[in-house]
């Protein structure tokens, strides 16, 4: 599948390099464990949503936009990296904040990605907990047009068929790689949010038909509710790409056992996590997406969920930038 028709803006270092992580699994005992660095696409201290922000933006600039306008929870890293984005490109950034957090304190609300959005340039309002966030982004470009300018909507999470087409090319690259590298990939372990990662990916691995398995692990809801949500962006992305055959629902898969209370909310899996990535691989992992689904992923191998001789590709989808905003849980005794 080609993905060169499609309008692209250039943010990412890429390919990522795909690395394996010789302690982790011998800490785990197997199955073989990868690392996909996607943390490592190199726009403001990167992430999986640069991948899909290619597309965006190349298809904003194709529509002659001059203002990115999107929406996310308070540290979203999907904002941080829509500013970067629409600061790299001359664009102006307007950012639509929903308070999902009951409790937080003064880290998570002034640090962080929030920190980075200020500095990246981006004009920050800030909306309740629960508030429908696609009418209020779609009030802001309103407001934006009544002024005379050219706004351009990115949904949360970039998760749209055309940001999907960025792990669309990630599930390529990872096939590419892993065969230069002479070994088959079993199965990717990914966080799963606002779903456009892992629609991207299921598209990608199955029009190649390459038998992988794309194993969501859950950062907000319940696996049957995500697996649903995946699907309803998976059907749309592969007409939208124009694959010929059908995906079997039962190929998206998500694993809703270790959200814990809820989005951003802290859990011992995730704080266990991190601390291995790090002192065993010197890998940073964030609290709210890849240290919940790294938890996911040891906890599966510790009770042999694959055999020793398989491949599992973690994907690192960055958010580091958001530990700054956890130092209060993740700091230890002062
Ligand atoms: C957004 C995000 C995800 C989840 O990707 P979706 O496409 O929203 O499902 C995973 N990890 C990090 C660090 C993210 O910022």
């Amino acid at each position: 599948m080609q993905l060169g028709k499609y309008p692209r803006a250039k943010l990412a270092q890429l390919p990522t390099p795909l690395e394996f992580m010789p302690r982790l699994t011998k800490a785990l005992g197997g199955p073989k464990l990868w690392v996909k660095r996607d943390d490592c696409t190199g726009l403001a201290t990167g992430g999986n949503k640069t991948r899909k922000l290619e597309f965006l933006l190349g298809e904003a600039l194709a529509q002659g936009a001059d203002t990115l306008i999107t929406l996310g929870a308070v540290q979203s890293n999907h904002v941080r990296q829509t500013a970067a984005a629409a600061a790299k490109y001359g664009l102006k950034c307007e950012i639509v904040l929903e308070k999902r957090l009951s409790q937080t304190n003064e880290a998570y609300e002034r640090n962080g990605n929030i920190l980075l959005d200020k500095m990246l340039g981006a004009n920050l309002r800030y909306v309740p907990g629960g508030t429908a966030m696609m009418p209020a982004a779609e009030a802001v470009a309103d407001e934006i047009r009544g002024r005379g300018g050219r706004p351009y909507v990115i949904p949360g999470g970039g998760s749209n068929p055309v940001g999907a087409l960025g792990y669309i090319d990630s599930a390529q690259e990872i096939l590419r790689q892993s065969g230069e590298m002479g070994f088959a990939v079993d199965t990717v372990v990914v966080a799963t949010g606002s779903t456009g990662t892992q629609a991207g990916l299921v598209v990608g691995f199955e029009a190649a038909q390459s038998g992988v398995d794309v194993l969501g692990i859950c950062v907000r809801q319940p696996g049957p509710v995500q697996e649903e949500a995946v699907f309803k962006l998976v059907e749309p992305t592969a007409d939208f790409v124009g694959l010929k055959h059908a995906i079997a629902r039962e190929r998206v898969m998500a694993d809703g056992g270790y959200v814990g209370e809820g989005y951003g909310v802290p859990t011992t899996g995730m704080i266990e996590a991190l601390d291995m990535a790090a002192k065993l691989e010197g890998l940073l992992l964030d609290p709210v997406y890849s240290g919940k689904a790294m938890a996911g992923l040891i906890d599966l191998a510790r009770k042999g969920k694959w055999r020793a001789d398989q491949s599992v590709v973690f994907i690192h989808t960055g958010g580091q930038a958001g530990l700054f905003a956890y130092e209060p849980v993740l700091g230890g005794p002062r």
